[in-house]
């Protein structure tokens, strides 16, 4: 797992909060009376007990804002269960842990990296779902909630049906992932990256993700990336500043999976 920091976490702008509060002024006045705003974080890779993973929680927790946690089964043992869970458990009603993958690797040979992607069968499939659900639910109980985040955002075709298969209720991938879905199985695309931008040059980065808000929120369905791994200071302030904002914003949802299920 690489844990590189994007160029955007070492070049902060003068004028942060202000363009913040723009953004999401500018993203308000286009959401208008069409919807009602949702917006959801996801949180991936979790499992590993750490000072980011902590801080993290600490910052949802003190606002009250819901998180979805993207889970890797073949990470989690009881008693880093135990752990994780003891950081929220008594504002339960916040969190919507769910399922990530199974192990996290690759199984691609070429392109991009997919642990459930076209090159498996689907019988290997649907083992590693299984065993990555039967982990989590005896681990967690009714702490979890049947969605499926793929581990870099993509999957198979076949892996959208053993999903419905097996009675999830959504997939999470980025907006306009293919293959689509159909039938019962709902995609809660996320449309806004924190912590794995690409862009080498800051201004260009701070630019592009000031945009992913601006048109994610008048969407109605706005779902922010985190990965804590990859957090600096600078991030969780950022983290902190953006979440204050958003709270003040009656005409905003906050929400998590099971609200939008
Ligand atoms: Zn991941």
């Amino acid at each position: 797992m690489q844990n590189e920091v994007s160029p955007i976490w070492r070049s902060f702008p003068a004028d942060l909060v202000d363009r913040t509060e723009r953004c999401i002024h500018i993203a308000l006045e286009q959401l208008g009376n069409k919807g009602s705003g949702h917006i959801f974080f996801r949180a991936d890779d979790v499992a590993a007990p750490g000072r980011n993973f902590a801080k993290l929680m600490d910052i949802f927790r003190r606002q009250r804002v819901p998180l979805c946690l993207a889970v890797v089964p073949a990470w989690l043992t009881g008693r880093r269960w135990q752990y994780l869970n003891g950081l929220g458990a008594k504002e339960s009603s916040l969190w919507c842990w769910h399922q990530h993958g199974w192990r996290h690797v690759n199984h691609e040979i070429d392109g991009k990296k997919q642990e459930f992607g076209a090159s498996r069968n689907r019988l290997d499939i649907k083992r590693d779902l299984m065993q990555g659900k039967r982990r989590l639910e005896d681990l967690m109980e009714a702490e979890f909630f049947p969605v499926f985040t793929p581990p870099w955002n993509r999957c198979s075709l076949s892996t959208l049906q053993v999903l419905r298969d097996l009675g999830y209720v959504a997939v999470s991938r980025s907006r306009g992932s293919r293959p689509k879905v159909a039938g019962e199985l709902t995609d809660f695309f996320v449309n806004v990256d924190l912590h794995t931008r690409k862009e080498w040059e800051p201004t260009l980065g701070w630019r592009n993700l000031f945009n992913e808000l601006q048109q994610a929120i008048p969407s109605d369905r706005c779902g922010i990336m985190i990965h804590h791994q990859r957090m600096n200071a600078a991030a969780f302030d950022f983290l902190e500043m953006l979440i204050g904002i958003l709270v003040r914003h009656r005409e905003l949802q906050l929400v998590n999976f099971k609200h939008l299920a």
